[in-house]
């Protein structure tokens, strides 16, 4: 495949009116908010021995930045198609695509394969692309 038409057919897969992709998801998308945040407290508050005090809890932030620190864009492995050039099934990266006014919070999370990866954060295209 030729390296433009590679680019081409990137482009053309990614969401109408997403065109700006970036590696990771946002943090509602692996379960960081506020809503979970609660639960964890709340949990760990339920989950206390009888007549054992409750336990210390992070602040909401503390609780982020732990949580933040355990995301891995590596998905592992998918029977999926990639979602943005189509390759067969294999190992998947977590990217988001965003509309080209970023003040607008809405995106569409997308799982990619290790070529989209490599496009995505520094624009090369795969090896086997001629020119
Ligand atoms: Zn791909």
């Amino acid at each position: 495949m030729k390296t433009e038409d590679w680019i081409k057919n990137f482009e053309r897969n990614l969401p109408e009116g997403f065109p700006v992709v970036a590696m990771g998801w946002p943090e509602a998308e692996y379960g960081i908010c506020h809503e979970n945040y609660i639960n964890y407290c709340s949990d760990a508050v339920n989950e206390t021995p009888d007549g054992e005090s409750a336990p210390l809890l992070p602040t909401f932030e503390e609780w982020r930045r732990k949580e933040r620190g355990e995301i891995s864009y590596d998905l592992g492995f998918s029977q999926d198609y990639c979602d943005t050039c189509g390759s067969f099934p294999g190992i998947r990266y977590a990217a988001t695509a965003m509309p080209s006014d970023l003040a607008d919070k809405d995106y569409v999370a997308l799982t990619v394969c290790e070529g989209c990866v490599l496009y995505i954060a520094n624009g090369e295209t795969p090896v086997d692309c001629e020119d």
